[in-house]
């Protein structure tokens, strides 16, 4: 039996640089061996404010841009985290079960509330709940998120644990993330010391998968680079430099020590001038199918519908075992 995948995105912004090299990237490698299930978490982005049409409108959007990556719908099941409500529903069960000494330590919260000081609702505290549940609805095995999911991912494992201990053993898998060796935690292009985040309100910190050449090759040759000349991966010293060494060895396939020597006693200049050509290079063909599949919206509403058709018959049955063994009445 093959093993199976989830992972998912929250509907913010849209995706980035980040999101791609750190987790999606994996996803489309993943998807020809492991039953994959990927989904749009639009649940998860009502923790911060949310403007109602936008948010429709950028459901779709993200869909296509996971299908412009090259996620095929055929080979896994691509859906809306709203269209399957087990989601909701397995989350309460297991908010009783969670201490909130444990949410208290999630660092997300602490970011993402620094950030929303006039926002700082219940669900954004929670989120990591909603998450665990989002797992194990699918017995998922393999979890292919950034560095900074693996917290949530550990205090999943967490619950896991806390529910056997109540309610008895058997119920659901127990997950493992996998983060990427190298590109697991991409920066923000002004700002190197923070991670690349697509609900950034600097929209030069970030290039998003579906900018523009033009944008793209500016945003590159102005990110924050560090005093000194050399190109070097230092990540104390050479935060700005390290990080476009990261973005370029993932997207050229070439390490980062055979980087270093093909821009020995070159400029830092240089390194951004083919690094941009390579991001413009890698994003044209994603840019022109988003394009191309955003023209259609009857045909993404039914290859949306069709994903959370097949989600939905798995997530309903662990639903029902788990009502069954906390003693919920179901039909
Ligand atoms: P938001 O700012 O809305 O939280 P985000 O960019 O953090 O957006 P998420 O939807 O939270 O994106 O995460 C989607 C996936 O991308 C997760 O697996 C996460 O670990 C990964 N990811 C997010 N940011 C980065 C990053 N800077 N580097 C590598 N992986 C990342
Ligand atoms: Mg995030």
């Amino acid at each position: 039996m093959k093993k199976t995948i989830l992972s998912g995105s929250t509907v913010t912004g849209d995706l980035t640089l980040g999101n791609y090299i750190g987790a999606i990237n994996n996803w489309k490698k993943m998807q020809s061996e492991y039953d994959c299930l990927y989904f749009l978490a639009n649940l998860h982005a009502l923790t911060v404010f949310q403007d109602p049409k936008i948010l429709k409108e950028r459901t779709y959007s993200f869909f296509a841009q996971y299908l412009a990556l090259g996620l095929d719908p055929q080979k896994n099941i691509i859906f809306a985290q709203s269209h399957v409500p087990e989601h909701s529903e397995l989350s309460w069960v297991l908010t009783c079960l969670t201490p909130m000494g444990n949410l208290n330590r999630m660092t997300q919260f602490k970011e993402k509330s620094e950030k929303h000081v006039k926002n700082i609702n219940a669900g954004l505290f929670t989120y990591p709940v909603l998450m665990a549940a989002d797992i194990l609805l699918y017995q998922a095995d393999i979890i292919p998120v950034g560095e900074d999911q693996k917290q949530h991912i550990e205090l999943c494992r967490d619950l896991v644990g806390y529910f056997e201990n109540r309610y008895g053993a058997g119920i659901f898998k127990m997950p493992e993330p996998h983060i990427p060796k190298s590109g697991a935690r991409v920066m923000s292009l002004q700002d190197p010391t923070k991670k690349m985040s697509k609900s950034d309100e600097n929209e030069k910190n970030f290039v998003s998968i579906i900018d523009d050449p033009k944008k793209i090759e500016k945003k590159i040759k102005s990110a924050a680079t560090d005093s000194g000349s050399e190109i070097k991966f230092d990540v104390e010293n050479k935060a700005g430099i390290s990080n476009l060494l990261t973005i370029y060895s993932v997207l050229s396939d070439k390490s980062i020590e055979q980087l270093e020597k093909d821009y020995e006693g070159k400029m830092y200049g240089h390194l951004k001038v083919d690094l941009a050509e390579l991001v413009v290079s890698t994003l044209k063909p994603v840019k022109d199918e988003y394009d191309r599949l955003m023209q259609d919206r009857t045909h993404l509403d039914k290859l949306m519908l069709d994903g959370a058709e097949r989600a939905r018959v798995r997530a309903k049955t662990t639903l029902a075992r788990v009502y069954e063994a906390v003693g919920l009445l179901h039909r």
